[in-house]
Order: C-alpha cells, then structure tokens, then sequence
C-alpha cells in the first residue's frame, strides 16, 4: 500500500501521530493491531518519517525513500521469517543485542517488531525490560504490529500506546486496487476475495483469477438448466480446484445478495458495473432471489467443512437458477 492510501484509510491513526509529534509527545513504545493489509507495516515507516525528514514527513525527500524502502540505518525491522508462522525468541535477542550498541548514525533510533502477536509469551516478556530501558540510553521508539491484538501479552499492551487500524472498507479497497491500473470490475471482484490490499494485488496477477473471472461472467450468461448442465460438465476441472471454485462461490453471493436487495438506484453495489446482469437475473428467476441466496451461502460452509470443491459447483450450478 503507498502512503497516500494510508493516509486516507488510516487518517485517524495518522492524524493523532502527527500531532503527537508536532507537541514532541511521542511515546516510546506502540502497538499497532487491526486485520492484515491494513497499512500497520507503512505506517510504522511512515512515523519514521515524521521523525527524520526535515520536513516532517514529507515521504517524497531521499530522506523518506530511504526509510519507505526499508534502508535507514536507525530503522530497524524485524518479521516472521519466510517458512516460519512465528517470531523467534532468537530474533528478539539478536535486536536487543544490535540495540545495546551505540549507533552508528545520530538520534532517535526506531524498531519494528512486525508480527509480535506470533511470538511466544516468554518470548513477548523477554522485551519488557528493553521497552522500559534500552540500555545504552539512546533515545528509542519500538514499534509493535500485531493482527490480533488477544495474542500480544498484557505487559506489552500496557506499555504501549495502542493504535487500532481499521479495516479498509470494500469500496475504498477497491479503488485502491483501481490505482494500480486493474480495471474497475477487476478491482471490485478482487475487493470480495480478500481484506488486504497486497493480497489482493497478488491475486491480481494470478492467471486462475483471469480465468475464474471469465468463467464467473460466462456463469451469467447462462440462461436455461440445459445450458447449466453444459457449463457443468465444460467446467468441472477447473472448479474441482478448491481455490477456484471459492473464488466463484464468493462472487456469485454477491450477485445473489446484491439481486435480493437491487432497487432503482444501485451505485452503492460493489457489483454496480454488472447492474444489466442482476436485472436480468432477476427477471429470469421472478424476482425469487432469496431462497437461491440462502441455499448457495450454505455452499461456503460446505467448502470449509468436508464437502469436496466438486460436489460444491455441482450444487451451484443445480441451485443457481
Ligand atoms: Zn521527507
């Protein structure tokens, strides 16, 4: 997500950092938390920024790119390391250990500590006393993310000013992705797979999500039960894939949903650009959308349980029309 997104989906958040920072009140420790692809990452960065740049943030001076790009000496950050689902105590120390040093630039130094949440209690407790006294005295800021906030021990949380990062909502996250040059009904469909930004400009670029979506708009225009058996059998392989037909079930429920509730004015549905799709729908079921929506929302928990990603689009395609 760049900065500009941020701004505007976490304003509140960056509004009270800034102003903490003008009053020279910023805390020494925070705990971002909020759902993944929310912009806790950036922002941490993006404090930096307001600590360093001359202008006080401006994210465009060399000075800001090279702490947006992970490159200042006095921003250090640590993650979850690829292969692994948690921080390592190790790594914890290893930051302790780097920090105990003097540093090598001037001024306030920053951590990052992404994912602090996924680090054992001991390992947690074992930053408590370097939270309250780095020991070489020089000013430091850490900064904790965290996407559930119920994981991160309470002695961490009572020593950190906690920040709560909102989910972005569908409309907004889908413009976001419109920036990146995906078209409008792309970055639509791609809002209702996920809630993070950077996953979703991932799926973006995935070739069974081009395919997918051809195959969900073919699924409109399928008009008679005989045509659906077609599709059926044509398409099954495809959708025997669990990603695939999820993709499919996520997006024809949104189609049901918005068709339940379709009214004259519907610039509000995410699927607003399919309006002449629903309306036909509706046409063609007699406006009998709210049993085929019950039934096919019944379809997600089947996929979850142990119903196999085939029996799925068997019943999607039997119950659709
Ligand atoms: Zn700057």
């Amino acid at each position: 997500m760049n900065y500009k997104n941020v701004i505007k989906s976490q304003n509140k958040v960056y509004k009270i950092l800034q102003s903490e920072k003008l009053n020279n009140r910023l805390s020494h420790a925070y705990l971002f938390y909020g759902d993944k692809g929310t912009g806790k990452k950036e922002m941490a960065y993006m404090l930096a920024c307001m600590l360093y740049c001359e202008n006080g943030g401006c994210f465009e001076c060399d000075t800001c790119k090279t702490i947006l790009s992970g490159n200042h000496m006095n921003v250090n950050y640590i993650a979850v390391e690829e292969n692994k689902t948690a921080i390592s105590k190790e790594q914890i120390m290893e930051l302790q250990e780097e920090y105990s040093k003097t540093s090598l630039v001037e001024g306030t130094r920053i951590y990052i500590v992404d994912g602090i949440d996924t680090a054992t209690n001991s390992a947690q407790n074992s930053l408590l006393k370097f939270i309250e006294d780095p020991e070489n005295k020089t000013e430091t800021i850490g900064i904790f993310i965290a996407n559930e906030l119920s994981n991160v021990v309470s002695t961490i949380q009572s020593r950190c000013n906690l920040c709560h990062f909102n989910a972005i909502p569908k409309h907004e996250l889908s413009e976001m992705i419109k920036e990146t040059g995906v078209s409008e009904l792309d970055s639509r469909l791609l809002s209702l797979l996920t809630n993070d930004y950077d996953e979703a400009i991932q799926i973006a670029n995935d070739a069974d999500f081009v395919n997918v979506r051809d195959l969900f708009l073919e699924f409109l225009n399928v008009k008679t039960k005989t045509e659906m058996v077609k599709y059926y059998v044509g398409h099954v392989d495809v959708f025997s894939i669990n990603k695939n037909i999820a993709m499919l079930l996520a997006w024809i429920t949104e189609f049901l949903l918005e068709a339940n509730l379709y009214k004259s004015n519907n610039d509000n549905l995410i699927l607003s650009p399919l309006c002449d799709k629903i309306e036909e729908y509706n046409k063609l079921v007699k406006n009998d959308v709210k049993g085929r929506l019950e039934s096919i929302i019944l379809l997600s928990d089947k996929l979850k349980s142990n119903v196999t990603p085939k029996n799925v689009f068997f019943e999607l395609t039997f119950r659709f029309i």
